[in-house]
């Protein structure tokens, strides 16, 4: 079967085919060629591609550079393939998740042919994995100069609302210590577990901050997401670890955050086992205050950690923003409302028509 994908179709209909292309993250190929295949005969755009990446890029030395992101992999299909319409939706894996912003890009990548802005799009593999397999880590370290930009939109659903930036998360691991004994004669021991009740009293106490960064209102969080202690059922625990999750605005970086933590469980021993950066919005950089107006809408702090963070390490601001209903993705029943898309389609044309 060809996997032709025609850029002059409706963006409903390309959203549709696009679905209808398999892509479960690692098994991208048959879509990534197709995506080739449509953009390489546009003569405006230099087409680079990179595994199952693809980079299109336009090169008109405008003054500013948009990047607009979306990776074409899906969770696994669960028997939602192909996509059918039905009542002004259509349904199917991946549709909110992230193919109808995919379409969106496309159509953009195709009908724009001397756009305001340069642009650049990016359609990359494996979001949906681990995150060392994730195509768009991969682009930004082989080529990052092709990801340059002054400002990136991530096409990811958020039901047709700009979400700025995204918290960072680290996780620790606070560990009290104690002496094993038996329990029959406990006195002779010291209980770890029984130590570790002033670090939930500490997280108990602990006031979240909501900081407001670039005009949006983000919501910290520093909770326990673990604890695990004992030996046996006649022993006394000589240690005791409380797995902590802080969720921290994008004023703070990753360093910060841990500086943070390091204070909160001062006098503790605290182990820090995991972190991701936070990612500012940057929505008053120029060119994203135009996105905002061109878009309308009120835009709101995105809290979860997205690949927009992946662009803030290269020091590109970024937010999210497609026709997708975020609480969908990844559902059997995913579908995206096709009014979204050509909703999404004509606000980015009017971005950078
Ligand atoms: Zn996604």
């Amino acid at each position: 079967m060809s996997t032709r994908l025609d850029l002059t179709q409706d963006v409903g209909a390309l959203t549709a085919r696009i679905v209808d292309v398999e892509s479960v993250s690692g098994d991208e190929k048959a879509l990534a060629d197709a995506v080739e295949e449509a953009l390489r005969p546009l003569p405006h755009l230099n087409v680079h591609r990179d595994g199952e990446a693809i980079v299109a890029r336009t090169e008109l030395g405008r003054g500013e550079r948009v990047v607009i992101a979306g990776h074409i992999d899906t969770v696994p299909v669960a028997g939602n393939l192909p996509s059918r319409v039905e009542g002004g939706l259509l349904y199917g894996c991946g549709t909110s998740d992230m193919k109808a912003g995919v379409a969106v890009a496309l159509k953009l990548a195709a009908a724009l042919r001397a756009p305001s802005r340069d642009v650049t799009y990016v359609f990359y593999d494996c979001e949906e994995i681990e995150a060392e397999r994730n195509g768009l880590l991969r682009l930004s370290r082989r080529h990052p100069a092709l990801l340059a930009g002054d400002f990136a939109v991530l096409m990811e659903p958020t039901d047709g609302v700009i979400e700025g930036g995204c918290q960072g998360t680290l996780r620790a691991q606070v560990t009290t210590r104690g002496k094993r004994a038996h329990s029959a004669r406990s006195w002779l021991g010291v209980n770890a577990v029984h130590a570790a009740e002033p670090v939930l009293a500490i997280l108990n106490a602990y006031r979240a901050r909501m900081p407001v960064v670039d005009g949006l209102e983000y919501h910290e969080g520093l909770n326990a997401v673990a604890i695990g202690g004992g030996v046996a059922g006649n022993v006394i625990p000589d240690e005791c670890v409380v797995t902590v999750n802080y969720r921290f605005a994008p004023d703070l970086s990753l360093e910060d955050a841990q500086a943070h933590v390091s204070e909160v469980f001062d006098g503790f021993e605290v182990r820090f086992t995991d972190g991701a950066a936070a990612a500012r919005p940057g929505l008053t950089h120029p060119v994203a205050a135009a996105f905002l107006e061109a878009v309308g809408g009120t835009p709101r702090a995105k809290l979860g950690w997205t690949d927009v963070s992946l662009f803030s390490s290269l020091g590109i601001p970024a937010v999210n923003y497609g026709p997708g209903d975020p609480n969908l993705a990844h559902q059997r029943g995913e579908y995206v409302a096709l009014e979204k898309i050509i909703d999404c389609e004509r606000r980015m044309l009017g971005w950078l028509g």
